[in-house]
């Protein structure tokens, strides 16, 4: 187990595309399509004002989901490979040491919460 090199290896970065609301505007009118960064007030083809909304990606949210727990396994593989890479695993106060290292790394990634955690393991050996 080498977490340094896992790292480095873009191991536990989420693969999978961030998924983006796409929503467009449809004329009242006459059903043209246009997407919201080109929407005019006016309808390009018929001159008329008014546009409902369509929804293009309707699993959206459930794209969401995927991201989000596909996020939250690599999370829990890094404190996994972590704990076996410093043999933390049935320490009773892993929990409070990875903890105090995402902490300290005050959100700037993985490699200083590796470097806080390096430091910090000494005190619960
Ligand atoms: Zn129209």
């Amino acid at each position: 187990m080498d977490v340094y090199q896992n790292i480095q290896d873009n191991k536990y970065v989420n693969k999978l595309d961030y998924p983006t609301h796409i929503k467009i505007h449809v004329c009242v009118s006459c059903s043209f399509k246009q997407s919201q960064i080109n929407w005019t007030k006016f309808c390009p083809e018929c001159g008329y004002e008014n546009t409902t909304f369509e929804i293009l990606n309707k699993d959206f949210k459930d794209q969401r989901k995927k991201y989000g727990h596909e996020t939250a396994r690599l999370w829990q593989q890094f404190k996994d490979d972590i704990e076996e890479e410093f043999r933390t695993k049935d320490n009773p106060k892993k929990d409070k040491l990875f903890g105090l290292a995402e902490r300290f790394s005050n959100g700037s990634g993985y490699s200083e919460i590796l470097d806080y955690y390096s430091d910090l393991v000494e005190l619960v050996q």
